[in-house]
């Protein structure tokens, strides 16, 4: 039978990848790849407000459904931060100046406990019908000291994962997977597709 598209309203191909892996079923598509070439404004007060405001945008201009996912990591020392405020926390950086400003404001905490943290993940599929179904995920560890491995992408050479129990920057692509914040709320959409 012919795989249903599925457009995900994400440039990151990091993202596009882990999601195509996790949804088998459909045929994943990013909407760059479909020639649909502007960024997305993400200026939501919630994880779920900036992924519905993705993926209504691309269904729309698409008339096909689409997946958004808003993610972040959010560390309790700081408050919940970067979370939701992510670009405007880290400002233009790269993954790396990103990793290290987070490094920089958590210097004087030594202590695995002072600097726990957790990646949360909401995903909003959208249909043209305007129909919509969401769901989260979380998934816990700590902020490392230094960077370790280069696996994956974002946070994850800092992020230590405790279902893992290893850096998510040392993960195999199944390993993260199999634990993410993005497979647990895919998942639990998948539940909302049956
Ligand atoms: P956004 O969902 O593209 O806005 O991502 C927000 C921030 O969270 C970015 O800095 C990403 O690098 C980070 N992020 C989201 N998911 C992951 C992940 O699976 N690993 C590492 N960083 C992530």
């Amino acid at each position: 039978m012919e795989k249903q598209k599925l457009v995900i309203a994400s440039g990151n191909k990091h993202k596009i990848k882990e999601i195509a892996e996790m949804l088998p079923d459909f045929e994943v598509v990013g909407y760059k790849d479909l020639g649909y070439d502007f960024e997305i404004e993400e200026n939501g007060e919630t994880f779920y407000e900036n992924a519905l405001s993705k993926a209504k945008a691309v269904s729309k201009a698409l008339n096909l459904p689409a997946l958004a996912d808003d993610s972040g990591i959010c560390v309790d020392a700081l408050g919940g931060a970067p979370g939701i405020y992510s670009a405007r926390y880290a400002g233009d950086g790269d993954d790396e100046h990103n990793n290290q400003l987070l490094l920089d404001n958590l210097g004087k905490l030594t202590n695995p406990k002072e600097r726990g943290a957790k990646y949360v993940c909401c995903i909003v599929f959208y249909k043209p019908n305007g129909e919509i179904l969401t769901a989260t995920g979380e998934t816990s560890g700590y902020i490392l000291p230094e960077r370790v491995g280069t696996n994956g992408f974002g946070y994850d050479p800092i992020f230590y994962s405790y279902d893992l129990d290893k850096c998510m920057g040392l993960a195999t692509a199944e390993e993260k997977n199999s634990i993410s914040h993005r497979f647990r709320a895919i998942n639990a959409l998948k539940e909302k597709l049956r």
